[in-house]
């Protein structure tokens, strides 16, 4: 085979398939990479509109990801940094949890905050440490359980895991039970608690735009929808039949190759954004409400105001509702009034996000020999193969292109 210039093609232009080709150009082969919409980034999209950066679906890039910190140029993304903890509101009353290791201000705030005992704080403190020492490896080499057994084994009180993890981590995996494996829990609190939480300045999909912007070889196809992929062949959904050497599918199949999206179990969410006079709660602060009654899970201030001096604040609603837009915006204009006292002016738009993360069991760090490669030899990427994070999405394109060098060298 003429190995340099084989023909591959990658499916799917996300955050997985843009680190393939990344990967595959580092080593000198180039891919063509099949878009079913007209942009690439996938799941990472911001519309910026008069200036302001609207995400569709509030997600942060956690900066000690190992994958982000070899894929991506921090510097060049121009960052805004969250600060550690969260600013939760409670029956009325707002309190700060902090991490005073970092944030000295947050020492007495989280010291007297009363969502949890002082015992529970300690916790937090120990288990921060405890993460801090265990490597990556031998958390997703740990026995699962659901985070929300994971939480009641290690000694926080009911109190604390209401107000406080399950707010925050409903945000983070979409779902309010806390089902979600444990190893994720430990990883995204070893992420949190080792590095910041942060947004390009541009909105997160700055972060698809600087890897295109360095892909000097690579080749786009967009508004090209993939129905089925074999090892040799991707077949469009116009009819036209594409001659492959190699094929990465960054989309999950069926054993006959057909893509199966549809057929994951997804999480949802609905990312609504408002203008407020002036920001109630400093920006750079993640608001929680802990009311599990209520619709909004997690709120704060763009960055970024509007021209006309208005601040823009992003809700985030997790809770499974049957509302229409109409609807869901009133419910959470009343409720962002009783919880959080913040009287908005105008609501701007909803993003509904059918397909946000992949539901997923026994996550893995790195994808096994056997899930890198269908058994009908074409090569598989995605978050949906590992755990639905940006790490894991940039973790699995690697992974599928090394796999293919390595083969292509064979
Ligand atoms: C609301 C929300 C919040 C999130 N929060 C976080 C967070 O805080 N931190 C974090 O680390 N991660 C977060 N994530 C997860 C992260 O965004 C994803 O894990 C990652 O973007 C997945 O990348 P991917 O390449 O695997 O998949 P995708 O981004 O889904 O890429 C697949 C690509 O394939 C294209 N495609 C689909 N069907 C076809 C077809 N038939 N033919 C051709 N192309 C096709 C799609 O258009 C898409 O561009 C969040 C995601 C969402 C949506």
């Amino acid at each position: 085979m003429a190995k340099k210039s084989s023909k591959i093609y990658i499916i799917g232009a996300g955050i997985s398939g843009l680190v393939a080709a990344k990967t595959l150009e580092e080593n000198g082969y180039t891919a063509t990479l099949l878009e079913a919409t007209g942009e690439p980034g996938g799941r990472v999209k911001t519309a910026t509109i008069d200036g302001v950066p609207f995400d569709h679906g509030f997600q942060v890039l956690l900066t000690d990801y190992p994958q982000a910190k070899k894929h991506l140029s921090y510097d060049a993304l121009n960052l805004h940094y969250f600060k550690p903890g969260a600013l939760i509101f409670k029956d009325g009353k707002t309190e700060r949890i902090g991490d005073p290791l970092r944030d000295r201000s947050a020492f007495w705030p989280t010291l007297s905050a009363s969502i949890g005992s002082l015992g529970d704080k300690f916790r937090i403190y120990q288990l921060t440490r405890k993460l801090k020492a265990k490597s990556i490896a031998q958390i997703f080499a740990t026995e699962e359980q659901s985070t929300s057994d994971y939480l009641k084994a290690y000694g926080f009180s009911e109190a604390i895991i209401h107000n406080f993890f399950k707010p925050f981590f409903t945000g983070i995996f979409l779902e309010e039970e806390l089902n979600t494996s444990s190893r994720l829990f430990e990883f995204v609190f070893k992420m949190f608690g080792e590095g910041y939480a942060a947004l390009p300045a541009k909105g997160i999909g700055a972060m698809a735009g600087q890897l295109v912007g360095n892909l000097t070889q690579s080749d786009f196809q967009y508004e090209t929808e993939v129905s089925k992929v074999s090892a040799k062949e991707v077949h469009l959904k116009n009819g036209k039949k594409l001659r492959a050497d190699i094929v990465i599918s960054t989309l999950p199949l069926d054993t006959n190759g057909q893509i199966t999206t549809q057929k994951v179990a997804w999480k949802s969410c609905d990312n609504l954004y408002f203008t407020v006079e002036k920001p109630t709660f400093e920006t750079g602060t993640i608001g929680l409400v802990a009311n599990t009654n209520c619709l909004t899970n997690n709120l704060y201030y763009l960055f970024e105001q509007q021209q006309n001096g208005d601040a823009v604040l992003s809700v985030t609603v997790v809770k499974k509702h049957q509302k229409n837009e109409a609807e869901l915006v009133e419910a959470v204009v009343q409720e962002l009034k009783k919880e959080c006292g913040i009287q908005v002016k105008t609501f701007i738009k909803n993003y509904h996000i059918q397909q946000a993360l992949p539901d997923i069991k026994n996550l893995s760090m790195e994808p096994s020999s056997s899930s890198i490669k269908h058994p009908l030899g074409i090569y598989m990427a995605g978050d949906h193969n590992l755990s639905g994070s940006l790490n894991a999405a940039m973790a699995s394109g690697e992974a599928a292109a090394n796999a293919v060098i390595s083969d292509l060298k064979a």
